[in-house]
Order: C-alpha cells, then sequence, then structure tokens
C-alpha cells in the first residue's frame, strides 16, 4: 500500500525538527520550530487533523486539499529546499554481496563479469508523488519512489517501515543541483507506470464493472432490436408462416409505418453505440501525478562494479546494495524505468525491458527506444 498521508506529514514535520504525536481519533499534536512555525504560518504549538468532521474546532485540517498541505510543500520545494536525512547502514560483506550480484543479476542477451565490489557513499532520493485517479470513484494516495544517485535505480516505497530509520543529517549536502535534477526527472518519468501498478486492483474492478455494464447495455438493445425486426418482418409478411397452413404470412403492408419501425432500428443501434461508449468514458482511469517533494538520505552502500559482453562490445555498470532495503537495487530499464529489465541492446549496451525494446509495430524492426525516440526505419514513434 502507498504511505498514508498523516505518516508522510509527520516524516516531512520530523526531519524539519518537529515533535509529533498521534491521537486515538486521528489527530496529530505537533511542536514545531519556530522557524518551521513561521514558514507553515501555523502556531508552534498545535494539533492536525486530517478529516472534516475531526471534533476539535481549534485543530488545523491538513487533508490534500487544505492550506496546510501547500504549505508543507515549501519545506519540500525542490529549487529551494529538500529535506536531509541520513540512514545508518548496516551492510554485509563484499563477498556475500558479489555471490548475490553473481546469483540474482543478469540479462537474457549478454552476459557479466563482476570487476570490483566495495563500500561507497551514496544518496537515495525519495521523491513524494501526490497521485490522482479519476473514474467513476476518485482516489488520491502518495506513492513514495526512491533513486539512487550512482545507477538511477528506481524503486516504490512500499515498506514504509524503512522511513523509520531515517536520522538527522548533519554534513555537507553531497548532491549536486544537476543530479538532482536528473533523478527528479527519472522519478517522474517512472511515476506513472508505478502508479498505474499501484492502482492495479482498482482497474480491475474497473474493467470487471465495465464488461458487466457493457453486456447488460448490449443485451437490452440486442432485445429490443429483435423485437423491432420481428415486427418489421409480420407487417411486410417476409420469414413468418402460418404454422397450420406452412403458408408465409401475407400481412397488412403499410410502407410508412414499416418505414417508421427501420427508423426506430437504426436509432435503437446508435444509441446502442453511444451507450457503450459512455460507460468505456465513465470507467477510464486517468492517471495524475505530481512530484512535491523530496528527502535525501545520505548513506553508504555496496557498489559492485561489472563489465557486460554482449558480442563484440563491452560496458560497465554498477549494481548497489541498498541498504534500507536489504537488498540488490533492481536494475531498471534506462528508457522507461520500470522496475525490472534483463535486456541489452546492440548499440550501447543499454539496459532496457522488454517494451523499450521490441519490434516497431508498423514495420516489424526492433529497436532500443533509449537509442532511438523514433523508428529508425519508418520513423513512426
Ligand atoms: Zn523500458
Ligand atoms: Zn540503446
Ligand atoms: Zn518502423
Amino acid at each position: 500500500m502507498s504511505k498514508a498521508l498523516p505518516d508522510i506529514i509527520e516524516n516531512i514535520l520530523m526531519l524539519n525538527g518537529a515533535v509529533t504525536e498521534r491521537q486515538e481519533d486521528g489527530g496529530m499534536a505537533i511542536i514545531l520550530p519556530q522557524r518551521v512555525a513561521r514558514m507553515l504560518n501555523i502556531p508552534e504549538y498545535t494539533t492536525l487533523c486530517f478529516s472534516y468532521n475531526h471534533g476539535h474546532d481549534s485543530a488545523i485540517y491538513a487533508s490534500y486539499d487544505s492550506g496546510f498541505f501547500l504549505s508543507v510543500k515549501k519545506l519540500l520545494d525542490l529549487t529551494g529546499r529538500v529535506a536531509f536525512a541520513g540512514f545508518e547502514a548496516k551492510l554485509p560483506g563484499v563477498e556475500k554481496v558479489s555471490a548475490m550480484v553473481a546469483q540474482k543479476i543478469g540479462f537474457d542477451n549478454a552476459t557479466l563479469r563482476i570487476d570490483t565490489t566495495e563500500m561507497t557513499e551514496i544518496v537515495y532520493i525519495l521523491f513524494f508523488v501526490k497521485y490522482t485517479a479519476l473514474s467513476d470513484e476518485k482516489h488520491e494516495g502518495w506513492l513514495p519512489i526512491m533513486v539512487n544517485n550512482i545507477n538511477s535505480s528506481v524503486i516504490a516505497l512500499h515498506d514504509t517501515e524503512i522511513l523509520e530509520g531515517l536520522t538527522e543529517y548533519q554534513g555537507p549536502a553531497t548532491i549536486s543541483i544537476d543530479t538532482m535534477k536528473r533523478l527528479y526527472d527519472v522519478a517522474n518519468r517512472a511515476a506513472p507506470k508505478l502508479v498505474e501498478a499501484e492502482m492495479a486492483g482498482f482497474s480491475k474492478s474497473l474493467e470487471r464493472r465495465l464488461n458487466r455494464d457493457i453486456r447488460r447495455v448490449y443485451e437490452y438493445y440486442e432485445t429490443l432490436k429483435t423485437q423491432t425486426k420481428d415486427m418489421i418482418a409480420k407487417k411486410t409478411g417476409n420469414n413468418t408462416v402460418d404454422a397450420s397452413t406452412n403458408t408465409p404470412i401475407a400481412g397488412e403492408v403499410s410502407e410508412e409505418y414499416v418505414s417508421k419501425l427501420r427508423g426506430k432500428l437504426t436509432a435503437i443501434a446508435s444509441e446502442q453505440e453511444w451507450k457503450i461508449r459512455d460507460l468505456v468514458a465513465k470507467y477510464s482511469l486517468r492517471i495524475t501525478g505530481e512530484t512535491v517533494g523530496a528527502i535525501a538520505i545520505h548513506t553508504q552502500a555496496i557498489q559492485c562494479r561489472i563489465t557486460i559482453k554482449r558480442r563484440l562490445a563491452s560496458r560497465q555498470f554498477s549494481v548497489t546494495y541498498n541498504p534500507l532495503y536489504r537488498q540488490l537495487d533492481p536494475l531498471s530499464c534506462e528508457s522507461c524505468f520500470r522496475e525490472t529489465a534483463s535486456l541489452v541492446c546492440d548499440d550501447h549496451l543499454h539496459i532496457v525491458c522488454m517494451h523499450c525494446l521490441k519490434p516497431c509495430q508498423q514495420c516489424g524492426k526492433t529497436y532500443c527506444r533509449k537509442c532511438q525516440t523514433s523508428c529508425p526505419k519508418c520513423k513512426k514513434t
């Protein structure tokens, strides 16, 4: 599950020196440093609430649509302030990590060789993406996305306990604005797919309800069509026979009435079509997201430098052991930043996923989406 809003706000406030206490009724008592209180324009000691019908009159409403929420963004403004945190890494030995790399990292169309494995300083940026998924229902949520500055590996953070180990960071900022912007771009490009994956259960339920409603509408109009066709047949005498004599019924042909029925049939068919189109629109899922802040987590990792080889080409790359997750960071696709990729391209040995190294839909040529933004043969994007 993505992290709840009160948890995120609590993390951000704590990283800015606040003391917080959760209350049984869902509120949160906070004591803020003067500087933070002034920035948020609220008292130093106050209570936050996350629903309208919270009992306290004096509590500050802090949900997504609140003024408070907008001002919290100031604490995490990427151009001005990024919250900094430390994390005390407990790392396994380098041999153990080398063995993990040998066992878990591999490519379907290339080989790899481990060159060196050693401890290194690393920065993981935790970007907070606020998303809205809109359909017949509205869902809002947060998705923390973690990207590191060594290999841009992307992870959607589901285990929120990780954040409890964060400590105040007093050291120098070790990440440049350019790197920050690059990682911000990675997080933004990865976010839609990660949010989509987060909403997979909801998408399935939408699909089920859409299919159910389409079936109902379809059957209803098909019955109407059959009834109307029967009436036309009866009036024109076609296709109906008198059972006792087995001869066609002549019918009382009234041209005007029959053409009226035919008109009705056309109207039913077009009504059926737009009712189904309406349902598709009603149940389609529109996802929007916004990265509202970030925490730069300074820690140590184990970095394993590898050489990737395919045919005559080779390329150096780094695999990292993530101390927060206590496992290897996944190899993310260098084109779309999906979490897992296991292919490399011919020209630059980019690490890509199957979607980013697949044949062109128009001409069938296989090409790398990181190397080329459109098909090199037919130019289709
Ligand atoms: Zn990809
Ligand atoms: Zn490529
Ligand atoms: Zn093509």
